[in-house]
């Protein structure tokens, strides 16, 4: 496993290859960015892993400061998996060296969900993504369908401009079926007791929804329900079609998406 600290150490380091398999993270590796290493592993034949934390996707400072980060960690874990054969660690200005202002806007259809409460934050991940793939020019990125608006927006935005293919990963899962996520570090035995019950009675929800007339009401009362017995702040609670993530009447097709606060720390997830 090879780590590559700027662009010309990966630069020189890749130039042989090109049937290369992509997994960019913010670190705090678990199962979860593991899964899509596996998936990169079986179906390339080099595999770079980058970690960044990318500041600009952060619409709040508070977030960016407390967003778990232990580099040595991550590197053993990456290592001892054996599948990874390159870890790319970039500085700031290797991503950002153009000074050039962003051009990337959402569409106003695509101001939804994350997008929708969380301003600013996919022109981030558009932007990085972007700049990461013309510096890697990988054949394939694999993303986590448990950011499912995240790899809708990036699969729309890079498949248009390269020739890069992205790959949908499913949302690994701990034993009490609660999203691995790096946030889930920041989480204690409670929270995540109650993100348990939070998925267990999304599950509920997404059986029942076909028996509602008005679906967009039943979320209400349901996002109120749960909001009140879990005592969590919720953003959204909707059922959107996997194609276009337009609203949806029916559970063909449709997952069942929410964001949510325990212990300030926001979680997303989506059946
Ligand atoms: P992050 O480090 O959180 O930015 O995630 C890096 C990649 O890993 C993204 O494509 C995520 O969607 C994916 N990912 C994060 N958590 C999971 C999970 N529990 N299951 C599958 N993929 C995940």
């Amino acid at each position: 496993m090879k780590i590559l600290l700027n662009n010309t150490s990966l630069f020189e380091s890749l130039r042989p290859f090109n049937d290369l398999g992509f997994v960019p993270t913010m670190g705090g590796i678990h199962k979860g960015h593991l899964s899509l290493i596996n998936k990169s592993k079986k179906l390339c034949k080099k595999t770079i892993v980058s970690i960044f934390i990318n500041p600009k996707q952060f619409n709040n400072k508070k977030d960016l400061k407390s967003y778990p980060s232990n580099i040595k960690k991550d590197l053993k874990i990456l290592k001892k998996s054996k599948k990874v054969d390159f870890v790319y660690l970039p500085k700031f200005n290797d991503i950002y060296n153009d000074k050039k202002k962003s051009q990337i806007k959402l569409l106003k259809d695509d101001k939804i969900l994350c997008a929708k409460f969380r301003k600013g934050h996919f022109e981030g991940v558009l932007d990085v993504m972007n700049r990461l793939t013309k510096i890697v020019n990988p054949k394939k990125i694999f993303m986590g369908e448990k950011d499912f608006q995240q790899l809708y927006l990036v699969k729309k935005l890079l498949e248009r401009k390269y020739k890069t293919k992205i790959i949908p990963c499913k949302t690994i899962r701990d034993k009490s079926n609660v999203a691995l996520s790096s946030r889930n570090f920041l989480l204690n035995k409670l929270n995540l007791k109650i993100a348990a019950n939070v998925y267990k009675n999304l599950t509920n929800i997404k059986k029942n929804i076909n028996n509602s007339k008005n679906i967009s009401n039943f979320l209400k009362i349901k996002k109120k329900v749960l909001e009140n017995n879990h005592k969590i702040k919720i953003d959204y609670l909707e059922l959107r079609n996997i194609k276009n993530l337009k609203p949806s009447n029916t559970k063909n097709n449709s997952r069942l998406f929410i964001a949510y606060y325990l212990n300030n720390v926001r979680l997303i997830d989506n059946i």
